[in-house]
């Protein structure tokens, strides 16, 4: 599937809002959007009165790039939490939250979500204790993640969990940062999960 394979800091940008797309730099003053915290491009400093279906479709857009999916991808996890009932919006974002690169990149396996995808790609990981190369692989209450013994010896993600050692880890999930497993302990609720976005908006937008 096609990835967006541009100038992430851009997206950020375009949104308004801090995405944290490129790691350790999101956290620096070197961080694009607060050195210039308006939108790319010709018109990007122009005032322009933003219309419900524009705020609606930047709410969509936002969720979809904080969490590096396609426009297809994001339909279907749409889809799937109004099936599942409850809160719409909500499940939604529990249901990006879950998937397997998102909680490593939780679990500080990853600088970035789409570091966090690149390693799940190059097997790097197990899922209750089976090897999971599959980055949408959506994990439930009480699975365990863990990384690959000889993944361990990488030079690649001996860099990554240094640079993370002391990132915090969200309440949902429990890491035990010496044996490098990961437990999911719940499914996060909406208190728990930080993304930057207004998620009644996206379900307006899908509902039209
Ligand atoms: Fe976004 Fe990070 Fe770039 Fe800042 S540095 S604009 S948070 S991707």
């Amino acid at each position: 599937m096609a990835r967006y394979t541009g100038a992430v800091c851009k997206l950020c940008r375009r949104e308004g809002k801090k995405l944290f797309l490129k790691g350790d730099r999101c956290y620096t003053g070197k961080c694009a959007l607060e050195r210039r915290s308006y939108a790319p491009g010709q018109h990007g400093q122009g005032r322009k009165k933003p219309t419900e279906y524009s705020i609606q479709l930047r709410a969509k857009q936002t969720a979809r790039r904080y969490y590096g999916l396609q426009e297809g991808q994001f339909h279907k996890y749409f889809v799937m939490a109004e099936r599942k009932g409850g809160v719409t919006g909500e499940t939604l974002l529990q249901i990006c939250e879950s998937r397997l690169d998102n909680v490593i990149y939780l679990l500080g396996w990853g600088n970035s979500r789409a570091e966090a995808r690149q390693l799940v790609t190059h097997g790097h990981f197990t899922v209750n204790g089976g090897k999971v190369d599959i980055p949408s692989y959506l994990l439930k209450a009480g699975d365990s993640v863990g990384i690959r013994g000889k993944s361990r010896d990488s030079e690649k993600i001996r860099q990554v969990l240094e640079s993370n050692a002391s990132r915090p880890v969200p309440q949902w999930l429990d890491l035990n940062r010496d044996a490098l497993e990961g437990k999911v302990t719940e499914l996060p609720s909406r208190e728990q999960i930080a993304a930057p976005v207004e998620e009644h908006l996206i379900v307006e937008f899908y509902s039209k």
